[in-house]
C-alpha cells in the first residue's frame, strides 16, 4: 500500500492553486462536485485534438478510435463496479438520467395499487421522478421514516415491504447528512418480499467501490462529476434481465435495430438506452477518472477521508451554538451544521468571501430539512485532497461570521 501523501495528490488538482477573494482556495462543496485532476483533463485535452468524432457508426480511422476508446472507459467502468457484463453498463448524463431512465420503465411494468418504497433521506431526483411514475400508473409511495441522528428506521421498513411492493429505492449514502444506508440489509429484505432495489450511488462513489455483484442490486446509478470526473456523464447499472424487460426511455440513432414507418425494432443493450450521440469525451474521462481513483485507492481515501471528518466535526463542535445534522457513526466526509440564531445563507457567503466554499441551503433534500424544522444547513463536504489546515481556516471563518452576525 502506497502511503497517502495528500501534498503529492494536491498537485493532481490545479484548481486548488487557485485564489477567491484574495485567499486560496479552500474547496469543501465536493458532496455537489468533485475536482478534476490534470490526469483527466489531459484525457479530455487530448480527445478534442486528437480523435474527436461520432461513434460507432463511422468507419473511418477517427471514429474507430473514439469508438474504441469509449468502449474501453465502458469495460473500466464495468470491471470497477464488478459488474458481470459490460453490456449492462449503461453511459447516461447522470445519476438523474439514470433514475429518470428506471422510473420511465416501471411507469409501463406497473399498475394501480402495486407500492414502491423510497427512503426519508433521498435527493429529489430521487423523489420526484417515481411521483410522475405513480400519477401515471397508480402505484403508491411509501416511505422509511428517518431517525433524529439521520439514520433509517429499519423495523419501519420491514413492516412496509409486502406482496405488493414492486420496487425499493434509496441512496447509499445521504448527499445532505454523509449517513451511509445499510444497503445490504435493505436489498436483501426486498428481494425476500419480490422486489426489485435501485441504490442512489452519487454520494458513495467518490469514497467507496461498491461491487453490484456481492451487493445483489437490481440497479445502481452514479455521476461522474462526483468521481473527479467531468460533468454531463454517469451510469446506470441494471442487472441484464431487468434490462431486457424495461422498454427503452428515448428514441432516436443508435438506439434502433432496424427502422420502417410501420414498425421499429430495437437495438441490443447497451444500446437501447443509448439514444443519441452521447457524451463521447465524457465518457472516456470518466474512465479516465475511474483510474485515478483506484490509483488513489479507495481504502487509501477512506481513512484520510475519516480522519478529516473526526477532526472537523470535534473543531465545529467546539464554536458555542453549533448544532451538526446526522451524527450516526456511519457517516462519510459530510458535515451539515447550522449556527444557533443564524441564516446558513448568511455563513455561507461570509465564508465565500475568505476564500472558502461550502454548499447553503436545503441540499434538494426538503424532506430531511422539514424533519428537522430548519430552512437549510451549511455542508462542509470533504476529499481526499483536502486538509486538516483547511479545516482550520473554515473553524475560523465560521468564529469570524458567527461575531459578525449574532
Ligand atoms: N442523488 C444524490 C444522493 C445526489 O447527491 C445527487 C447530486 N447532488 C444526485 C442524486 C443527482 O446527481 P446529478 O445532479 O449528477 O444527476
Amino acid at each position: 500500500n502506497i502511503p497517502f501523501n495528500v501534498e503529492e495528490i494536491r498537485k493532481d488538482f490545479p484548481i486548488l492553486k487557485r485564489e477567491v477573494n484574495g485567499y486560496p482556495l479552500v474547496y469543501f462543496d465536493n458532496a455537489a462536485t468533485s475536482q478534476t485532476p490534470q490526469q483527466v483533463i489531459d484525457v479530455i485535452v487530448d480527445y478534442y485534438s486528437s480523435y474527436n468524432a461520432n461513434i460507432h457508426r463511422g468507419v473511418h480511422t477517427l471514429s474507430q478510435e473514439a469508438t474504441d476508446a469509449y468502449e474501453q472507459a465502458r469495460i473500466k467502468i464495468q470491471k470497477h463496479f464488478n459488474a458481470a457484463k459490460a453490456h449492462e453498463m449503461i453511459f447516461t448524463s447522470g445519476t438523474t438520467h439514470g433514475i429518470n431512465l428506471v422510473a420511465n420503465g416501471f411507469g409501463a411494468l406497473l399498475k394501480e395499487g402495486d407500492e414502491i418504497i423510497v427512503s426519508a433521506l433521498e435527493h429529489h431526483s430521487n423523489i420526484v421522478p417515481w411521483q410522475m411514475m405513480c400519477e401515471r400508473n397508480g402505484a403508491v409511495l411509501r416511505v422509511i421514516p428517518m431517525n433524529e441522528d439521520g439514520t433509517l428506521m429499519m423495523d419501519v421498513y420491514d413492516t412496509l415491504l409486502s406482496e405488493k411492493t414492486k420496487l425499493v429505492f434509496c441512496n447509499h449514502i445521504s448527499n445532505a447528512l454523509g449517513t451511509i444506508n445499510p444497503i445490504e440489509s435493505i436489498i436483501q429484505k426486498a428481494h425476500q418480499a419480490g422486489a426489485a432495489v435501485l441504490i442512489d450511488g452519487a454520494q458513495a462513489c467518490p469514497h467507496v467501490k461498491p461491487d453490484v455483484q456481492a451487493l445483489d442490486v437490481d440497479f445502481y446509478v452514479a455521476s461522474a462529476h462526483k468521481m473527479c470526473g467531468p460533468t454531463g456523464v454517469g451510469v446506470l447499472y441494471g442487472k441484464e434481465k431487468w434490462l431486457k424487460k424495461l422498454p427503452p426511455y428515448q428514441g432516436g440513432g443508435e438506439m434502433i435495430a432496424e427502422v420502417t414507418f410501420e414498425k421499429t425494432t430495437y437495438a441490443d443493450l447497451p444500446h437501447k438506452f443509448e439514444a443519441g450521440t452521447p457524451n463521447i469525451c465524457g465518457g472516456i474521462a470518466f474512465g479516465a477518472a475511474v483510474d485515478y481513483l483506484n490509483a488513489v485507492g479507495f481504502k487509501a481515501i477512506a481513512a484520510y477521508e475519516h480522519e478529516l471528518l473526526a477532526y472537523a466535526t470535534e473543531k465545529l463542535l467546539a464554536i458555542d451554538g453549533v448544532k451538526i445534522y446526522g451524527t450516526s457513526s456511519a457517516k462519510t466526509s459530510v458535515i451539515s451544521f447550522n449556527i444557533e440564531g443564524v441564516h446558513p445563507y448568511d455563513i455561507g457567503t461570509i465564508v465565500d468571501k475568505l476564500g472558502i466554499a461550502v454548499r447553503t441551503g436545503h441540499h434538494c433534500a426538503q424532506p430531511i430539512m422539514d424533519y428537522y424544522k430548519i430552512p437549510g444547513t451549511v455542508r462542509a463536504s470533504f476529499a481526499f485532497y483536502n486538509t486538516r489546515e483547511e479545516i482550520d481556516r473554515l473553524v475560523d471563518a465560521v468564529i469570524r461570521a458567527k461575531k459578525m452576525l449574532l
